[in-house]
């Protein structure tokens, strides 16, 4: 039973590489509508831990459920992604000769579909649909512009656009802001916080800053597992946080 009331719950997940622990006993819960943040020094096992959660990865050990039933260790990434976990990568990886839209379109297509075998034309219902989600990542004006001439900052918002279209009760986004201008970054913080309550958001981030103008709860993990969580204002005064970053 995982009590009901978590869309993620990940429970004492280890992960070795070569008898390396990556995850060392991480225990994670995810309420529906939550936006989290996770930091951490480089090597914590942010990346593993999201391994893990999209199929990616196999953990040694541990409990990992979407939902009240369904067990994420034993599902394969596809399946995954069918029950609504939906992954930004921290490159963007946009088809840049397409336009905004058209990558969309390909996105809502699923993951095997190539330009070739879309079927065209959209009906009215999927090209609202489309326009709308560009318009959630604020680049309904880039509509027929092609990807490749966006700035990095918009090539990201398109990105989580393309995961959007797949309708992710869970929405996973590591590193987001890598690049970005400050403009872009406060526009991408409020993005997010816009995107939570829809979709359950975890973000991975290390920009402190980011993460305090977000304000959500705060995991830090440390040698794979949770160092302190809670809210930024405690967790950046716990002295086990401070050494660890002052450490680094
Ligand atoms: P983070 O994303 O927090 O920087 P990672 O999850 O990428 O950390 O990595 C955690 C640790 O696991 C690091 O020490 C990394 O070198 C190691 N690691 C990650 N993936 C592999 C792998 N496929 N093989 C061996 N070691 C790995
Ligand atoms: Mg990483």
């Amino acid at each position: 039973d995982t009590g009901g009331k978590y869309l993620l719950y990940m429970e004492n997940i280890t992960v070795s590489f070569d008898g390396f622990k990556a995850l060392n006993d991480l225990t994670l819960y995810i309420e529906p509508g939550e936006l989290r943040c996770i930091i951490g020094p480089n090597g914590a096992g942010k990346s593993t831990m999201m391994d893990v959660i999209t199929g990616k990865t196999r953990p040694d050990q541990g409990t990992c459920f979407f939902g009240q039933t369904l067990d994420l260790t034993r599902m394969s990434e596809t399946e995954i992604a069918g029950a609504g976990i939906g992954r930004k990568f921290q490159k963007p990886t946009v088809f840049p000769e397409h336009t905004a839209a058209e990558n969309l379109e390909l996105a809502m297509a699923g993951p095997k579909t190539t330009w070739h075998t879309l079927v065209h034309p959209l009906n009215g219902e999927q090209r609202d649909r489309i326009a709308a989600t560009l318009d959630t990542v604020g680049l309904l004006d880039r509509h027929d512009h092609v990807a490749g001439a966006l700035s990095h900052g918009q090539k990201q918002w398109l990105e989580i656009a393309m995961v959007l279209m797949q309708q992710p009760k869970l929405l996973l986004v590591d590193e987001p802001i890598a690049g970005m201008t400050r403009q872009e970054v406060e526009r991408t913080a409020e993005l997010l916080q816009q995107l939570a309550g829809e979709h359950s958001v975890v973000v991975v981030e290390h920009d402190m800053e980011f993460i305090r103008s977000i304000a959500s709860t705060v995991t830090v993990l440390h040698q794979g597992s949770v160092l302190a969580e809670g809210k930024m204002q405690d967790v950046q005064n716990d002295p086990k946080v401070i050494e660890v970053y002052l450490g680094e």
